[in-house]
């Protein structure tokens, strides 16, 4: 039966050490890290993460300022106000919430986070670098990073390993790639148009799953001793309760678990590792803007 990698427990540990560094960085500079937050529009799964991550500002300590703006903002008001929270010293990091309402094209609006503010990691540049060897990105996006954390303190080594990254979202699945590739795994990208993806699946060392399709790996697609990070986020009817659903991952967790090495939960995997590492980016953002 695969370990289980608790990602709650250990993100609870790194918003711990966030927690303890704000502090720190509070008294010996009289300012908390700040966070400004950029929600446009009326999403109200957008609207829940914003609240979520301006919670947990809160709870460890940094200064979040939220700025919610109707689905009608252009453009250029958009650009405007991070252009604006850019020259703010009381803002350390800015992260822009998408997906941006269908007019407003994201990467000109991403594009004018100032690198040594982009706590989100989504300006061009810093997902450029993150494919160019020895040019580092100022801040690598949240969830890959959390991936690679949650490997990392299981204690599962990287380099030399067979990774198999199922997706290849901006966000998600490029990323963690080049995340994976950077500490010396031998990566192989899937998607859509992969043909014999069982295949390809069946020869990972460590598999990570992000498309979006409920229980979509079962146990006939790993080898034994896998190591499966779950990234999926996906809600499925369930009459047992209350809501009339519940959360499961793109892995078929029951399925897959006796065969794994070593298996990510949904809920309880990934997703608490995304706010940590937006946590743990932005202390870093403070601490780099008052030269520390
Ligand atoms: P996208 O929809 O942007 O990308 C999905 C990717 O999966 C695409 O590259 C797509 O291929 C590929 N794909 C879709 N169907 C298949 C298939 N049948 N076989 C192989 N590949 C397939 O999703 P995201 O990357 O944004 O998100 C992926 C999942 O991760 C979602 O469940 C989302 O909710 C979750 N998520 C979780 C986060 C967290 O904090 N834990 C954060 C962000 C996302 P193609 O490119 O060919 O279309």
């Amino acid at each position: 039966m695969a370990h289980i990698i608790d990602g709650a427990a250990i993100a609870a540990a790194i918003r711990d050490e966030v927690k303890a560094d704000v502090a720190r960085f509070r008294e010996a500079h009289g300012i908390a890290p700040g966070l400004a937050t950029v929600l446009i529009g009326d999403n109200p799964a957008s609207a829940a993460y914003v609240r979520n991550k301006r919670k947990t500002c809160e709870e460890l300590g940094l200064t979040s300022f939220g700025y919610e703006l109707p689905a009608t903002t252009t453009q250029e008001e958009a650009v405007a106000l991070v252009r604006e929270l850019a020259g703010r010293p009381d803002v350390h990091g800015i992260l822009v919430q998408l997906p941006l309402p269908a007019h407003i094209n994201d990467q000109v609006v991403l594009a004018a986070v100032p690198l040594e503010k982009d706590v989100d990691g989504f300006h061009p540049s810093n997902m450029g670098r993150l494919g160019l060897k020895g040019r580092e990105p100022s801040f690598a996006p949240c969830t890959p990073k959390g991936c690679i954390e949650l490997l990392d303190r299981s204690g599962i080594p990287i380099a030399g390993k067979r990774a198999v990254v199922l997706g290849r979202s901006a966000i998600v699945g490029l990323p963690v790639a080049l995340m994976l590739l950077a500490r010396d795994a031998t990566v192989t990208v899937c998607h859509s148009k992969t043909s014999d993806l069982a295949g390809v699946t069946r020869q990972a060392d460590i598999l990570i799953a992000a498309i979006g399709k409920p229980r979509f790996v079962t146990a006939d697609m790993v080898k034994p001793g896998c190591i499966v990070i779950d990234v999926g986020i996906n809600r499925v009817p369930d009459s047992t309760r209350k809501s009339g659903s519940r959360l499961v991952g793109d892995v078929d967790y029951e399925g897959v678990s006796p065969v794994a090495g070593a298996i990510t939960p949904v809920p309880g995997g990934v997703g608490p590792m995304t706010i940590a590492m937006l946590m743990q980016n932005t202390l870093i953002a403070a601490r780099r803007l008052v030269g520390e």
